[in-house]
């Protein structure tokens, strides 16, 4: 993928859901139709913490099956940063299981920047991986 490209209401939605869930990280999915991202799936942070967070597994599979009903793709994981820049943590790299694009949304100017990467590793137990940006085009 050469590029994210986002409809300003799915970036707007991401971003308002993120600031709900503060002091905790918001997460979430979005999904896409024939490459266009037409959804976002706000999930519960299962960790309910300030600096990690775990989607929650029903919601998850829920989701999973409206992209199965409704024939759409994931396009993309996505997580808050409250304090800390739109970049992966060690965590973060530490916990990517899938070939999505992760999208950190951080908090920590405001307004707040998105930025999404792809996490590659040899095997998806590694602790390390590459960490590669997607440029994300906000779409007005
Ligand atoms: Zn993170």
């Amino acid at each position: 993928m050469r590029e994210l490209r986002l409809p300003e209401a799915v970036a707007e939605d991401m971003v308002a859901h993120c600031l709900e869930g503060r002091p905790n990280e918001a997460c979430g999915i979005i999904a896409s139709s024939d490459g266009e991202v037409v959804k976002v799936f706000r999930m519960t942070n299962a960790d309910a913490s300030p600096v990690r967070y775990s989607l929650d597994t029903r919601e998850q599979f829920a989701a999973y099956e409206k992209l199965d009903q409704e024939r759409w793709d994931l396009a993309g994981v996505f997580h808050s940063h409250t304090r800390t820049d739109a970049f992966p943590s060690p965590t973060d790299v530490r916990e990517a299981r899938e070939d999505v694009p992760y999208i950190i949304v951080s908090l920590a100017q405001d307004p707040a920047t998105i930025r999404a990467f792809r996490i590659v590793k040899e095997n998806w137990t590694d602790a390390e991986g590459d960490i590669q940006e997607i440029p994300v085009v906000v779409e007005g």
